[in-house]
Order: C-alpha cells, then sequence, then structure tokens
C-alpha cells in the first residue's frame, strides 16, 4: 500500500485556521500573511494559487526564480515575492532585481553587499530586508546565531542604513517551536521591528499565536513537492 499524501488545506480553510489563532491570542500581530512557499512547484500550481487570491510568494534559490517568475510577475504585477533562502554575494544583484524583499539577511559580507548595490545606483527603495536568525544555533543552518543578531541588526540599520523591516526563523525540526518563536519575537522587539516571518505547514498555528506576521506555507499549501 502506497502511504497516502498529507490533506491539501484550500487557501480559505488555512486563513480560517489563522484568524482563529489569532483571535484567541494576546500576542497576535495586527495581521498575518500567508505567504506561498513555492519552491519546487510548476507554473500551473502557482497560478492556481494566484486565482484563488494568494498574492504573497516565496523562492528559496535565485536561480530556480529566475526561471519561472518574471513571467509570472509580468501577468500578475501585483504579486510580491520574496527570497527565503540562503543568498550567495554573487547572486545579490539578481536577488534584488527579482525580488519585493530578502528574508535571509545572516551576516556583515551580504549586508555589505547589499548596501553597495544600492550605492552603485541600484534602487532598492521598495525593497525589504529581515535577518535571518538561527534560534536553534544549529551548524548546518543558515542564520546570524542569536548572540550575534542584535550586532547584525544594528550594523544592517545604523551603519549600512538598510531598511531592516523584520526577522525570520527556522527552528529546528526535531524540537518545539515555540521558544524558538519567543526569541525571535524577543529580539525583534528590542529592535523595534515589525516583522516576524515565522510559521510553516507543521506549526503555524503556534507561530500565529506568538506574534507572526508572515506564515511560509509549502506543503500544506500546495501538497507535496517532488
Ligand atoms: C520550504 C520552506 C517553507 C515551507 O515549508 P513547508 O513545511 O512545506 O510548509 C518555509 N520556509 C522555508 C525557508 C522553506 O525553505
Amino acid at each position: 500500500m502506497t502511504p497516502k499524501p498529507p490533506p491539501i488545506a484550500p487557501l480559505a480553510a488555512l486563513e480560517a485556521k489563522i484568524a482563529l489563532q489569532r483571535s484567541e491570542s494576546a500576542l497576535a500581530a495586527a495581521h498575518t500573511e500567508i505567504l506561498g512557499a513555492s519552491k519546487g512547484q510548476p507554473e500551473a500550481a502557482i497560478e492556481a494559487m494566484i486565482a484563488n487570491g494568494l498574492t504573497l510568494y516565496g523562492e528559496n534559490r535565485v536561480q530556480d526564480a529566475a526561471a519561472k517568475w518574471p513571467d509570472i510577475k509580468k501577468r500578475h504585477p501585483h504579486i510580491r515575492l520574496h527570497l527565503i533562502g540562503p543568498l550567495q554575494s554573487n547572486k545579490v544583484k539578481d536577488a534584488l532585481e527579482l525580488f519585493d524583499a530578502i528574508q535571509t539577511v545572516d551576516r556583515v559580507k551580504l549586508a555589505d553587499t547589499i548596501a553597495g548595490i544600492r550605492d552603485s545606483g541600484l534602487g532598492i527603495e521598495e525593497k525589504q530586508f529581515y535577518v535571518q536568525v538561527n534560534t536553534g544555533a544549529e551548524p548546518q543552518k543558515a542564520g546570524v546565531l542569536p548572540g550575534e543578531a542584535d550586532g547584525l541588526i544594528e550594523y544592517c540599520v545604523k551603519r549600512l542604513g538598510l531598511p531592516v523591516t523584520g526577522l525570520m526563523c527556522v527552528p529546528p525540526a526535531d524540537e518545539p517551536s515555540a521558544p524558538h518563536f519567543a526569541l525571535l519575537r524577543e529580539i525583534a522587539l528590542r529592535h523595534g521591528l515589525k516583522e516576524l516571518s515565522m510559521g510553516m505547514s507543521g506549526d503555524f498555528e503556534t507561530a500565529v499565536r506568538m506574534g507572526s506576521t508572515c506564515v511560509r506555507l509549502g506543503r500544506i499549501l500546495f501538497g507535496e513537492r517532488d
């Protein structure tokens, strides 16, 4: 017998779940948006989701996004696209041309490269930047270590003048997410950052309760990817 794939919740059902969590929690943010994590999804699946009304998407790799998103954005200029995967310094220019936000700023060198491209005249006033925090301090995972997050955020904002609007995290897969979301929230509060990109298919309800402004949903929205 082949195992049954996990049920895909239609967009409206996910929105209802989010609304319920929001109504029950005093820590919920003023807004919580669904970001469709569309890595590995064909254009047809994304078009179907756009037809359902979802306007925010995230991709993990600059190259993959470059292959499908310029066409989609041409057809749907109101769609916004965020980078949610690690960014190499040599891909920053491509990324800034393609994405409306980079959620994965996690080191000084990357921030310097972004500022350098801005200073060379590429207009980035409309772009948003999130600092990614490796809340579990996992060696293989992207993100600035929690103990170094304050320094990186201050460097980006005060030294470089980058418009950092929020923080992002991907908690360890084998631990409860709540303490990681709480840590991310605490760091954001210290710096007056409004956006908290936290929560995925397995833990978005917890994230919403703890103040997420952006839940990044892949499998539960699109189904399993290849
Ligand atoms: C793939 C991915 C998601 C979505 O994960 P699901 O568990 O499929 O919801 C969210 N955030 C990042 C950074 C991802 O790479």
